[in-house]
C-alpha cells in the first residue's frame, strides 16, 4: 500500500514537471533510436538485450555494435575463423531479438584500447544512427575491453555534438542520454540503477537470442568456468541448461528498489529485469524524459 502510494506521487510530480517546463525536443511521433556498445558480440546481448526486445517489439529502432570481432573468445579457435563465427552468431542473436541492426567492427578482442580512432569509430555511429539513448558499460570492470567501451562511449558524450569532431559525419544537434548497463563491481563506486525495466515478457526471447551465440555460451565461457563437461549436447536440452544459468536467480535489493520507484506495486511480481544508471555526460534526463524513452511502466 505504502509503495503504491509513493508511486502515485512520483507520477503526480512528473505530470506536474511536464506542465511547467516544455517538453524536450525528443519526436514523440518518431520511434526512439536506440544505440548500445559492448566490447563483444555478445555483450549487448547480455546486458540490454530484453530491453532491446522491447523496444523492438513497440517499433522502436535498435542497433547494438561490438567494438570487437571476438577473435580470441574460444579455447581451441581464434583468429578470422573465430571472428567469421561470431559475426554470423551476432547477427543471428540480433535476428532473435528482432533489433533493427547488429555491428561488429573489426577491431581485435582483447587487444581494445581507448584511442581517437576507436573514439571516433563510436562517435559516426551514434550520429549515424541519430541516437536517442546510449548504452555502454561502466568504465570500471574484471576485462580491459569492457573497460575501454566503457571509456570511448563515455568520452564521445558530448563530442557527438561537436561539429569540428570527426568531421565527416554530421553532428548531432543534441546530447543524447548516455546510460551505463548493469554490472556488480563495487569500486571505486558501485552501479547505481536510476531505471529498471522488467524484461519477464521477453526473457524466454533473450534466452533464445543468447542461444545463437554458440561459441560462447556453450564452448567458451563454460571453458572458463570450468563448467563444459556439464553442457548438454543436444540443442533443446542445453537451452534448457542455459536458461538454468541466465535466468530465475534472485534480483538485487537496488534494483527491486529502482522496480518499485518506476512499477509500483507491479515490481513485487517482477522475476527478471535490466537495469541503467544515467552517465553524467550525456544529457541529464528528467523523470518525465525517461518515461517516454523507456515506454514499458504504464
Ligand atoms: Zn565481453
Amino acid at each position: 500500500m505504502q509503495r503504491a502510494s509513493i508511486h502515485r506521487v512520483v507520477l503526480a510530480s512528473a505530470a506536474l514537471g511536464a506542465l511547467l517546463t516544455p517538453a524536450p525536443a525528443l519526436a514523440q511521433d518518431r520511434p526512439l533510436r536506440i544505440i548500445v556498445f559492448g566490447a563483444h558480440p555478445d555483450d549487448c546481448d547480455q546486458h540490454a538485450g530484453g530491453t532491446a526486445a522491447l523496444w523492438a517489439a513497440k517499433g522502436h529502432a535498435v542497433k547494438f555494435v561490438a567494438l570487437t570481432n571476438g577473435d580470441a573468445g574460444h579455447q581451441s579457435e581464434g583468429g578470422g575463423a573465430l571472428a567469421t563465427r561470431r559475426r554470423a552468431e551476432a547477427q543471428e542473436a540480433g535476428r532473435r531479438f528482432g533489433i533493427a541492426e547488429y555491428e561488429v567492427l573489426d577491431n581485435h578482442d582483447g587487444e581494445l584500447e581507448p584511442t581517437l580512432a576507436v573514439r571516433q569509430q563510436v562517435i559516426r555511429r551514434i550520429r549515424s544512427w541519430q541516437a536517442d539513448v546510449v548504452i555502454a558499460p561502466r568504465p570500471n570492470d574484471y576485462h580491459p575491453d569492457h573497460r575501454y567501451t566503457g571509456i570511448v562511449v563515455q568520452d564521445s558524450a558530448y563530442m557527438v555534438v561537436v561539429p569540428n569532431v570527426a568531421p565527416d559525419t554530421p553532428p548531432l544537434r543534441k546530447n543524447p542520454v548516455f546510460l551505463y548497463a548493469y554490472d556488480h563491481f563495487q569500486r571505486p563506486n558501485p552501479f547505481r540503477p536510476d531505471v529498471a525495466v522488467a524484461i519477464d515478457s521477453v526473457i524466454e526471447r533473450k534466452l533464445h537470442a543468447l542461444d545463437a551465440h554458440v561459441s560462447q555460451m556453450y564452448e567458451w565461457l563454460p571453458w572458463v568456468d570450468g563448467t563444459l563437461d556439464s553442457v548438454p549436447k543436444d540443442p533443446a536440452a542445453r537451452l534448457a541448461w542455459l536458461r538454468g544459468q541466465r535466468s530465475g536467480r534472485p534480483l538485487p535489493d537496488d534494483v527491486r528498489a529502482a522496480l518499485r520507484r518506476w512499477y509500483g506495486a507491479r515490481a513485487e511480481g517482477v522475476k527478471e529485469a535490466e537495469a541503467f544508471e544515467v552517465c553524467e555526460y550525456g544529457r541529464r534526463p528528467s523523470e518525465a524524459e525517461l518515461r517516454r524513452l523507456f515506454p514499458f511502466f504504464d
